[in-house]
Order: C-alpha cells, then sequence, then structure tokens
C-alpha cells in the first residue's frame, strides 16, 4: 500500500531518504528552508515547498498530520529539530521518526516522544567497520545491541550441504531468513534447500552466535 511521506530537511541525509522513498512508489512532501535544497529535489519527489520546519502554522496548512510518516532530517541545527519535532508530535503526526546529532539530542528526542531515532553516521560507520572485519560479511543490519541481521558469503565449508545437515540453528543458534543466488532470493528456505558456493545467506540471531557461525561454522 502507497503511504505517504514528508521529509523536512533536504541535505545528503533527507534528500537521499526522500528519492529513495519517491522511487520506491510512495508520495512524498520534500520541505526545506531553503530555495535551492527544493529545486533540486522537484524531479524526485510528489511535491516539494520552501517552509520552515519550525513554523506551526505552515506546518498546519502543509496538513502535516495526516502524512503517516515524517522524517525530520534537519542537520547541525538542533535547537530546530528539537522544536520541529515537538510540533510535529503536538500536531497529532503519528510517526515521527528523527536524525540525531548527538547523545544530548537524542535524549531530548526522546523525551518529547520521536518515535524513531537514528544515527546514519554511526550506524554506516559499524556497518563499513563489519565489512573490513571480516571478509565473509556482506551486509549488515543492528536491530539492536545484541541482535542483528547479517549476510554472509557462504564459504567451501557450507557448500552442497542442506540446511537441515548444517543444523545451524542447534549448533549455532542462528536461522537462516533467505539465500540469495544472483538475482533470485529464496525467502522461505527449506530444510532440504541445498546452499552453492557464491550463494549469500542472510543469517538472523544473537551478536556472540553470529560471530561463533561466521568463525567455527564457514
Ligand atoms: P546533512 O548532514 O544530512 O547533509 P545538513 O545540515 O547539510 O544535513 O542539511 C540539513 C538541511 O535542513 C539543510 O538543507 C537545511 O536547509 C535544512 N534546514 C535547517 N533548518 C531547517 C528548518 N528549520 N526548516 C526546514 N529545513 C531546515
Amino acid at each position: 500500500m502507497k503511504k505517504q511521506f514528508a521529509v523536512i530537511g533536504l541535505g545528503r541525509f533527507g534528500s537521499s531518504v526522500c528519492k529513495e522513498l519517491y522511487k520506491l512508489g510512495h508520495e512524498v512532501l520534500a520541505i526545506d528552508s531553503r530555495e535551492e535544497k527544493v529545486n533540486d529535489i522537484t524531479r524526485h519527489s510528489t511535491h516539494s515547498v520552501i517552509a520552515n520546519g519550525t513554523d506551526e502554522k505552515a506546518l498546519q496548512s502543509l496538513g502535516i498530520r495526516n502524512f503517516d510518516y515524517v522524517i525530520v532530517a534537519i542537520g547541525d541545527d538542533i535547537q530546530s529539530s528539537i522544536l520541529c519535532t515537538l510540533l510535529l508530535k503536538e500536531l497529532g503526526v503519528e510517526k515521527v521518526w528523527v536524525k540525531a546529532q548527538n547523545y544530548y539530542h537524542q535524549r531530548v528526542l526522546e523525551k518529547i516522544g520521536a518515535d524513531r531515532i537514528v544515527h546514519p553516521e554511526q550506524d554506516m560507520g559499524i556497518r563499513i567497520a563489519q565489512h573490513i572485519i571480516s571478509e565473509k560479511i556482506v551486509d549488515y543490519i543492528e536491530l539492536s545491541p545484541d541482535y542483528s541481521i547479517v549476510e554472509l558469503i557462504a564459504t567451501d565449508k557450507v557448500s552442497n550441504q542442506s540446511l537441515v545437515e548444517l543444523n545451524i540453528r542447534a549448533l549455532y543458534g542462528c536461522t537462516i531468513l533467505g539465500i540469495k543466488r544472483g538475482d533470485d532470493i529464496n525467502i522461505a528456505p527449506t530444510p532440504t534447500d541445498r546452499i552453492q558456493q557464491g550463494d549469500i545467506l542472510i543469517v538472523i540471531g544473537h551478536k556472540n552466535d553470529l560471530k561463533r557461525f561466521e568463525d567455527e561454522g564457514m
């Protein structure tokens, strides 16, 4: 189902979010206080307007409360980011996602009711570090401080074996969610499915278990 999104602040982060949502077929309203930012996004959004995210009347007249999600991607101006988030929650926006600049910004955002707080730089830093330290890890998503999803390249050790033979869940406590083979992706692998060399395994588990599987099982 098509969802309605608004992105406030069109720096590198906000404009990437906006473009991707629009590419995925959603309705996206792009907002920035600077005209050139708004002009740059026109082709990549459903509507784009010049407005200040801290102007309550402007937000109201845009009908902001009717959007399913509003993403606050105001960068360095922490005060504006906080005020904008507060106004959005007071106006009744259901889901407000906010980019935090630092830990104190995050704490204030939590207090005023932001529904999700993201730290794109830190998250990307962690993902890149994971890629660098392990040649087997293709991608990495942190679900919580303890649990993650990783994509691992199947090594010789697991190739030509079925999932039941590998017995990964019992031995390592990890679950294979899917197997990527070229452009195909098997999102419901059965116990008899065989892994081939070069497959990419999408695995969910506790970080310690994933590490053990990566080190000993692969
Ligand atoms: P990034 O690190 O994602 O590139 P920036 O700080 O460069 O972040 O960009 C933030 C964007 O937010 C800028 O385009 C800026 O014009 C916009 N912005 C800042 N304050 C407001 C505000 N009060 N209302 C709307 N947009 C704002």
